[in-house]
């Protein structure tokens, strides 16, 4: 079952808040022109890129296993995953051994999207593109930028809602460019997986 939009119900019954550093969060208004996006590097059980975009005050969330592609010939597969607080948008850290996603997590990319969802040549909301199982949208973060398409293909079962992420053709596409690959420091402080772990635990 894909959680609703806007609870963070799922989120929060998944974790121990005295176990782990990541926050409780609650849904909030925000007034700012464009909404958040983020995408983070997650050393899980398995290494992993999660996509959020902001939707009615809550992180909308994908987990993208082998992360976004700048190759509009490239399907992203993205697994429809809990929404999180928006606070979470800078979380890096570590999720401590035993709790639910344990492992090191980066900040990859961060910055601002523009809607530009439509539907029969009408622009529709991001809730609305979400619902349909069609969501465009523009990237202006450290890294990525330019349209993106994340297209719903199949409801799932247990596991979750499968969507594709895809790169619309543009100025930004390309097929020479790999930023998972040549990228690999954080968008927020500059670190490495390797750094962030190192920093994290020596603060305890
Ligand atoms: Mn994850």
């Amino acid at each position: 079952m894909a959680p609703a939009t806007k609870s963070l119900r799922s989120y929060q019954s998944r974790r121990d808040f005295r176990a782990t550093p990541e926050p409780k969060g609650r849904r909030v208004t925000c007034k700012k022109k464009l909404p958040v996006f983020v995408i983070q590097k997650h050393a899980a059980r398995q290494l992993h890129y999660d996509l959020r975009l902001e939707i009615d005050g809550v992180l909308v969330s994908w987990a993208l296993p082998k992360g976004p592609s700048l190759n509009p010939r490239q399907r992203r597969l993205a697994v429809r995953t809990e929404n999180h607080p928006l606070e979470y948008a800078k979380f890096e850290g570590i999720i401590p051994e035993g709790q639910y996603g344990a492992g090191t997590v980066m900040v990859w990319d961060i910055g601002t999207y523009k809607n530009i969802s439509e539907r029969n040549g009408r622009t529709i909301t991001a809730r609305t593109a979400l619902k349909n199982g069609e969501i465009k949208f523009t990237l202006k973060g450290k890294k990525l930028e330019g349209n993106f398409v994340l297209i719903r293909t199949d409801y799932g079962d247990k596991k979750g809602e499968q969507w594709l992420l895809i790169k619309m053709k543009d100025e930004q596409a390309s097929a020479r460019r790999n930023p998972v690959n040549t990228q690999k420091k954080s968008a927020l402080t500059n670190r490495t997986m390797t750094q962030i772990k190192r920093d994290t635990t020596r603060k305890e």
